[in-house]
């Protein structure tokens, strides 16, 4: 995909190949005593490019993390990271492990000892490599590796910035869990403000009513389905999770969805939904939006045929294969690439390593809480001037006014809206100028790696 859209590009020789290759990658087998013996698990962390620093991605925790992988997912940071303008190099970590087979403590000791491998090589710092949540991973353990770093590094005043994704309590944003869904979000909206965009996918109209097919109801399906379901009244048709999927042709209530696989641990006899154990079959379910939110290659050159939706949103991390991008451009496909689609994570966690950075109070206080004592003295002042006769009185609007002011939550909200909408425009703009671009994932390469070359040439490189 890389190399197909560089073809349509003027690079400097050999520019193409340093932008393209991982920088290194630094494997790690470190061991932990655990259950009365020493258990030996494999880490990778990989800095794609360094064209920018910090270099910026999510840590994994899979069982099939290897190192081609982390190598690819450091790669789509970078340009990721360049198409949204997040001034970050590109870098992702892996950890080869089956979360769920740990208790909470073991998972605390095996991230600890993780991080401390890291900050060894400078892979986890504020100022070179800051890691993320990314499959896996959560609030938990950005905080158990922010804890680490700063124990690492008592005196580096800036150390809550070696992560991003932290709790709230513990340095984090507020919307940096919701972001990425967010973000898938912003850009379907996005997509409907451009006619071209619609008429290529022959799609009319708004997200309302719009039948979506969700794969993976993680962090990033839930979010998304939830908020185009609830906010957006779009129809989420089929769910596909690990055991199965559910499909209801008038909709799925996302919440009460996500609470029955809590207490059940999976989809099966959700109430009012028919089920199939076929996971996968979901994906080629008939419907408007097709947004496959979990792992990497399941549209591929096996089921790329039977596809039936004319829009597919990656909200996952290369879920469509080469192949099955090239077969299903031919049958008239528009897909809303990875780099874009989910970089909504990534941007909210820019805004949290600012805020880290700059130890400032993002947005107004909690609205009750300020609301609270502004009012107290607006009160105070408009007694103050009657018992002394002033005839001083504060306008309703300046109440009103001096009230309002945006929380953290809704700075994030804006600017990630903003930052999607301006990304959209950068991609589309090339798809329409160019008369050989003719996909969005190409357009999206071509902004991205242009901005990259930009900054190796104001190098000198
Ligand atoms: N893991 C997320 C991604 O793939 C977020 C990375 C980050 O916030 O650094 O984009």
């Amino acid at each position: 995909m890389f190399t197909h859209a560089a073809s349509f590009m003027d690079l400097a020789p050999g520019l193409e190949e340093k932008i393209r290759v991982c920088n290194s990658t630094y494997t790690v087998r470190f061991g932990v005593r655990l259950r009365g013996q020493i258990h030996t698990f494999t880490g990778y962390r990989s800095v794609h490019s360094e064209h920018m620093e910090p270099v910026k991605g999510g840590i994994r925790y899979s069982l099939d993390v290897t190192q081609d992988e982390v190598e690819a997912l450091a790669a789509l940071m970078t340009y990721k990271c360049s198409l949204v303008e997040v001034p970050f190099g590109g870098s992702k970590g892996g950890l080869c492990i089956d979360p769920r087979a740990w208790e909470e403590h073991e998972l605390e000791a095996i991230t600890r000892r993780f991080t401390y491998e890291l900050s060894r090589r400078n892979l986890i710092s504020p100022s070179q490599n800051v890691p993320a949540p990314d499959m896996g991973t959560g609030e938990r353990e950005m905080a158990w590796m922010a804890d680490a770093y700063k124990r690492l590094h008592p005196d580096d005043i800036n150390a809550r910035g070696c992560v991003t994704g932290k709790p709230l309590s513990f340095g984090g944003i507020a919307g940096r869990v919701e972001a990425t869904g967010r973000g898938v979000q912003y850009a379907i909206h996005e997509f409907f403000r451009h006619p071209d965009a619609m008429k290529a996918a022959g799609i009319e109209g708004g997200v309302a009513g719009k039948r979506i097919v969700v794969q993976g109801l993680g962090n990033v399906g839930y979010h998304a389905a939830k908020f185009l379901s609830t906010e957006d009244d779009a129809r989420i048709i089929a769910v596909a999770e690990r055991d199965g999927a559910v499909m209801n042709p008038n909709g799925l209530n996302i919440d009460e969805l996500r609470l029955h696989i809590a207490e059940t641990g999976g989809v099966r006899d959700f109430p009012g939904a028919e089920y199939t154990q076929h996971s996968l079959g979901a994906l080629e379910l008939e419907c408007d939006i097709l947004i496959p939110a979990a792992v990497e290659g399941v549209i591929n050159a096996e089921n790329a045929d039977r596809i039936q939706t004319r829009l597919i949103v990656e909200a996952a991390n290369g879920p469509v294969t080469a192949e099955a991008d090239s077969i299903l451009k031919k049958r008239g496909v528009v897909i809303i690439p990875d780099m874009y689609a989910n970089a909504g994570g990534v941007t909210v966690s820019y805004f949290e390593w600012v805020k880290n950075l700059t130890h400032m109070r993002f947005g107004r206080m909690e609205r009750r809480e300020q609301e609270a004592r502004h009012l107290t003295l607006v009160n105070e002042l408009e007694r103050l001037s009657a018992d002394r006769g002033l005839g001083w009185t504060l306008s309703s609007n300046f109440k009103d006014r001096y009230l309002r002011g945006a929380s953290e939550l809704e700075l994030v909200r804006s600017g990630l809206d903003d930052t999607m909408r301006g990304a959209f425009q950068s991609m589309a703009e090339i798809w329409h100028t160019n008369d050989r671009v003719d996909d969005l994932r190409t357009a999206a390469y071509i902004v991205s790696i242009d901005r990259i070359s930009q900054s190796y040439r104001a190098m000198g490189l």
